[in-house]
């Protein structure tokens, strides 16, 4: 086996995280996350294992619903960032993709709109202040863009939780309440819940729900929480020890030389670093799993290597396999360690490193 670093990608325990999904959200439909390369694990291939089990995909750009187009995949397609101009918008009309409108200027382009006409969700910001009408002015858009020409059927409603990641945070009600308040005079259906709501909140289900991270089989939530605990890990991201040497007490190991042997000892060398998208902020002690056993990182992550302290493994060889996070060592403790959060983690694994498929 070659000692390049693999992505085992289980697509099992997606369809499992899928059916997690349907049995908090029984009567919503699912508009899958599936933007930046499905969170990492390779847009095709979670595409293609989803299936028509799910009822339509989301992106962020249309850039990103194009080529789902050109690789013949014809569910809906929603485009949560929308449109910036008239060439993007005959991008999406051509391709048959539903787009969010979150401001006057893409209500503009539409009454504009010379191409084909083009499903719509409209965005209400109901605290996210990211992108969105405000509360006070989503009536009104949505008058201005049901009655546009171009817009294909009734447009759907929209908002975004800023803050499903903690449960005892009041402010998803809130946001819930707002939404209800603003969209109460239009028959739409309509979308709020991301995983934490899904998992968190099941008065906003209502008639689709968006799942990301849950699909991953990842947690939402900030701290451990018994309704994350039935999501199974669907990347596992793997290498090799190449070496073990041996030190002396009080030799310094790697870059900067931060990290000090306490006493004679042996470190082991594994074939992983941020060239692979293993976090470098991952402090000495992060856990990595050799041979199914947690041992500590130590010292800096360099490019293509770790150093592991390998005291409590005296029966470790070159060769060994190493997991640095998936079943058995959730990404969620790594991207605490590292002082991030998991979804960065999992989109940040590059290209040098091997995606393999386990059905
Ligand atoms: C990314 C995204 C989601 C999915 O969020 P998760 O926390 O990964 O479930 C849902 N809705 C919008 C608008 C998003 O941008």
């Amino acid at each position: 086996m070659s000692s390049a670093p693999r992505a085992v990608i289980d697509l099992t325990a997606l369809r499992h995280n899928l059916e997690q999904v349907r049995k908090h959200a029984p009567r919503s439909r699912i508009l899958a996350v599936v933007k930046a390369n499905a969170y990492g694990h390779g847009l095709f291939r979670i595409v293609d294992a989803l299936g028509a089990d799910v009822d339509a995909l989301a992106v962020a750009r249309v850039g990103e619903g194009v080529s789902l187009r050109q690789a013949g995949i014809m569910s809906p397609v929603v485009v949560l960032e929308g449109c910036i101009d008239q060439q993007e918008l005959n991008l999406a009309a051509g391709n048959q993709l539903e787009i969010v409108v979150h401001n006057n200027e893409q209500i503009s382009l539409l009454q504009q709109n010379p191409s084909s006409p083009v499903a719509c969700w409209l965005k209400v910001d109901t605290g996210m202040h990211r992108l969105g009408h405000s509360v006070n002015s989503a009536l009104n858009a949505y008058q201005k863009l049901a009655s546009c020409k171009s817009v294909l059927g009734r447009p759907r409603l929209m908002t975004h939780f800023s803050n499903a990641d903690d449960i005892t945070d009041p402010t998803t009600n809130s946001q819930w309440q707002l939404f209800q308040k603003a969209t109460l005079e239009v028959e739409a259906e309509i979308s709020c819940a991301n995983s934490g709501a899904i998992l968190g909140w099941s008065e906003t289900h209502a008639d689709w729900v968006r799942p990301g991270i849950m699909l991953y089989g990842v947690s939402p939530f900030v701290n451990g929480r018994p309704e994350a605990s039935d999501l199974h890990p669907v990347m596992s991201l793997q290498s090799q020890l190449i070496a073990i040497n041996h030190y002396k007490k009080g030799d310094a190991i790697g870059y900067s030389g931060t990290w000090i042997c306490p006493e004679d000892m042996a470190i082991g060398v594994a074939s992983i670093g941020y060239g692979d998208g293993y976090p470098r902020h991952a402090k000495s002690g992060t856990p990595v799993l050799l041979n199914d056993q947690r041992v500590p990182l130590v010292g800096r992550v360099s490019m293509d290597m770790i150093t592991l302290d390998l005291r409590t493994c005296p029966q470790a060889q070159v060769g060994d396999p190493v997991i640095l996070w998936g079943a058995g060592l959730p990404v969620e403790e790594i991207a605490e360690a590292a002082d991030t959060i998991p979804y960065q983690l999992l989109c940040s694994v590059t290209a040098r490193v091997d995606f393999v498929e386990e059905q």
